[in-house]
C-alpha cells in the first residue's frame, strides 16, 4: 500500500512540476479553485468558496465549524476576530490589487506595479494560506488531534523518518518564525515528497512549486489574546486539533 502510494507519486510528478507556487497557483489548486483531477471526496474536502467566479471577486470562505469549536486550544473571540477581520482584510486586499493593476493595463501607466504586485502577493497568499488554516483544523476529539491516518502516517516517515520527527520539525519551525508567519507542511512535486517550510508574513520565504497542505499561522493575531508571549504553547495546543483527515484529503489531491 506504502509503495504503491509512493509510485504513485512518482509517476504523477511530471504532471505537477511547474504548474504551482506557493504564493499562487499551487495554493489556489489545494483550496479548490482549481478543476484539477482529484477524487470526488478528496475535491469535496479540500473545496473552499474563496473565488466568485460569477462576481470575478475572492470571497471570505466560512468557517466550516463554529467560532468557539476549537476551544480551549483557541478561544472563540481570537477565530472570530481572525476570520471575520484579519482574513477579510486579506481578500479585500487582493481584490483591490488585482483591480488597481487592470487599471494599469488599461492606462498603460506602470508606475504603481511593484507596489501592487506586492500587495497581491501579500494578500493573495493571506487569503489562500487563511482558506487552508481554517479547513486544516477541527474540534478535539471530533476529528482533530489524535495520530494521522496510516497512509498519510506512512508518507511522513517516508519523507521525515518518523511521525515524530516531522511533528517535531514543524512545531520548531512554526515557534521560531521570525516575526509574523506560518509553518507549512508541502508536497513537493519534483520529488513526491513532503517538506517543512516556514513563511515570513504571508508570501516571503516560499518555495516555487509546492502544494501546502497544512499551515499553522504564527501571526500574533492568531494566538495573543489567550497564550501573549507563549507562541510555544500555542503551537503546542495546534495538535489537539489538527485535521489529518484534511491534510491525507489534501495530500491525495495533490499527488494524483
Ligand atoms: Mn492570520
Amino acid at each position: 500500500m506504502k509503495e504503491s502510494a509512493a509510485v504513485n507519486r512518482v509517476n504523477r510528478r511530471d504532471l505537477l512540476v511547474g504548474t504551482g507556487a506557493l504564493t499562487g497557483g499551487a495554493i489556489l489548486a489545494s483550496a479548490g479553485f482549481s478543476n484539477a483531477a482529484s477524487t470526488a471526496g478528496a475535491r469535496a474536502a479540500t473545496q473552499l468558496p474563496g473565488y466568485d467566479a460569477g462576481a470575478g471577486e475572492y470571497v471570505l470562505p466560512p468557517l466550516p465549524y463554529a467560532y468557539d469549536a476549537l476551544e480551549p486550544s483557541i478561544d472563540a473571540q481570537t477565530m472570530q476576530l481572525h476570520h471575520d477581520i484579519h482574513h477579510a482584510g486579506y481578500v479585500r486586499g487582493l481584490n483591490a490589487a488585482l483591480a488597481r493593476l487592470a487599471e494599469m493595463r488599461a492606462s498603460g501607466d506602470f508606475g504603481l506595479v511593484k507596489h501592487w504586485s506586492r500587495q497581491a502577493a501579500f494578500a493573495g497568499s493571506g487569503h489562500f494560506l487563511h482558506a487552508v488554516f481554517w479547513t486544516n483544523m477541527a474540534p478535539a476529539g471530533d476529528g482533530g488531534g489524535g495520530e494521522p491516518p496510516s497512509e498519510l502516517a506512512d508518507a511522513l516517515t517516508e519523507s521525515f523518518g518518523s511521525v515524530e520527527a516531522f511533528r517535531n520539525q514543524f512545531s520548531a519551525a512554526a515557534r521560531s518564525v521570525e516575526g509574523s508567519g506560518w509553518g507549512i507542511l508541502a508536497y513537493e512535486p519534483v520529488s513526491g515528497r513532503m517538506q517543512v517550510l516556514q513563511a515570513e508574513k504571508h508570501q516571503n520565504l516560499g518555495q516555487w512549486g509546492v502544494v501546502p497542505l497544512l499551515v499553522l499561522d504564527v501571526w500574533e493575531h492568531a494566538y495573543y489574546l489567550n497564550y501573549q508571549n507563549r507562541r510555544g504553547d500555542y503551537v503546542d495546543a495546534f495538535w489537539n486539533i489538527v485535521n489529518w483527515k484534511n491534510v491525507a484529503e489534501r495530500l491525495s489531491a495533490a499527488s494524483s
